[in-house]
């Protein structure tokens, strides 16, 4: 399911395939390294700010890039902590981008470490209950430009405000891949683009600060496992035994907690970090004492970290948030065999920050008709 831009992105390019291009077209190929280096270092917003570049290619790579593919049609925030990019694609498709800051005694919000919440797909295939993200089935896969385009546009909104822009550097701490769709399931797009996120002539971010989250798709953990660059890992488990897995992950029948675990221990092995295993917390559906205790059994064996992360209601889904003597229970029991846990108190909930939400209230709003939204796919 791809979507075929009348202009390929320039942020969908690496080093390689821009010198490749360049030289077809006759252009030394120190080129590529200065418009990279206009692009991802010094955020140029448009080809005339290319200065050391020739007028003459500066119009060829006007008509033959789209310098960034997504532009923003609303910044929603919420509060000093969460800020919700709405950025619109060529095709009109509507992702969410969320920049979470952390609250740290003695510094001010605009130097708090930020982490950046970045979106793979136009919806999600992956048909999880209680997910907005996934209510509309998926749309469309993100192209390694659009996914990297996201990253930019927090810098365009951020830079003014940091310090470390000054230096060049990207304007936030971490990268959590964990907005809308399943990452995994858009694999080589993704690749693609956090190759180009961390390479030095990108934007040169550090792979250890890059965290993926998948709902589990197993072949696919293997082959992360196996990529030069080491990325961090986060599972979604949500259900630490098959039977309540599988009620709220249909994804679960395809690759079970046999075949689930020991892959995630074969990345945790080859990487030699600590996976994060994310479990949010629905009220009568995982939130028992006997899950806590198995998903202890889990977590241990894995060595994993676990982030317990009370459920964000959807409007229209019936799902529900612990009160928070069950939230402290499900964490003492976890606390009591020494697993490493967080209980994250959401960020953002006032603007819908949990997966997808926002998307969907706007196209609600919008109502682009369906004829119209298929015929441009
Ligand atoms: N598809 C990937 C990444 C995107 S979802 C995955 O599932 O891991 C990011 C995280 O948000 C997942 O752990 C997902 O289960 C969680 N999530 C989805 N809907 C939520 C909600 N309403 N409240 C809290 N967390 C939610
Ligand atoms: Fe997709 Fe993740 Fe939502 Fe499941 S939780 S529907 S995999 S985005």
């Amino acid at each position: 399911m791809k979507f075929t831009p009348a202009k390929p992105p320039l942020t969908g390019e690496t080093l390689d395939s821009l010198t490749a291009r360049l030289r077809e077209h006759g252009e030394p190929t120190f080129r590529a390294k200065q418009i990279l280096e206009w692009l991802y270092k010094k955020r140029a917003r448009t080809w005339d700010e290319m200065t050391n570049l020739p007028k003459t290619l500066r119009t060829w790579l006007d008509e033959t890039f789209e310098l960034i593919p997504a532009t923003l049609v609303l910044n929603k925030q919420s509060d000093d902590i969460t800020d919700k990019l709405l950025l619109e694609l060529s095709d009109r498709s509507l992702i969410e981008t969320v920049i979470i800051r952390a609250q740290q005694d003695g510094v001010g919000v605009e130097n708090s470490r930020k982490t950046i919440c970045i979106s793979t797909q136009v919806g999600c295939a992956m048909g999880c209950v209680f997910c907005a993200s996934g209510l509309d089935g998926l749309k469309r896969d993100l192209s390694a430009g659009e996914i990297v385009a996201q990253l930019l546009q927090v810098c365009y909104r951020e830079d003014a405000r940091t310090p470390r822009a000054k230096a060049e550097l990207a304007s936030f701490d971490n990268v959590v891949v964990m907005g809308m769709g399943e990452p995994l399931a858009n694999y080589d797009a993704l690749i693609r683009a956090l190759t180009i996120v961390n390479a030095p002539w990108g934007l040169g971010f550090g792979a250890r600060r890059i965290t993926i989250s998948t709902s589990g798709l197993v072949p696919k953990i293997l082959q992360l496992a196996d990529e030069q660059i080491g990325f961090r890992l986060a599972v979604s488990l949500h259900g630490a035994t098959d039977a309540v897995r599988e009620k709220i992950m249909p994804i679960n029948k395809a690759y079970p907690l046999a075949k689930l675990l020991p892959a995630v221990k074969t990345f945790s092995e080859k990487h030699g970090r600590m996976i994060t295993l994310e479990f949010i917390l629905i009220e009568g559906v995982n939130d028992s004492i006997e899950q806590a205790e198995e998903l202890c059994y889990i977590a241990k064996d894995l060595h994993a970290h676990v982030n317990l992360i009370p459920y964000n209601t959807v409007e229209s889904l019936p799902w529900k948030r612990p009160v928070e003597e069950q939230l402290e229970a499900f964490a003492n029991v976890m606390r009591a065999a020494a697993v490493s846990v967080t209980l994250r108190h959401e960020k953002g909930h006032d603007i819908e920050a949990a997966c997808g939400q926002l998307r969907l209230k706007t196209e609600k709003e919008r109502a682009v008709p369906e004829q119209e939204t298929n015929a441009q796919l």
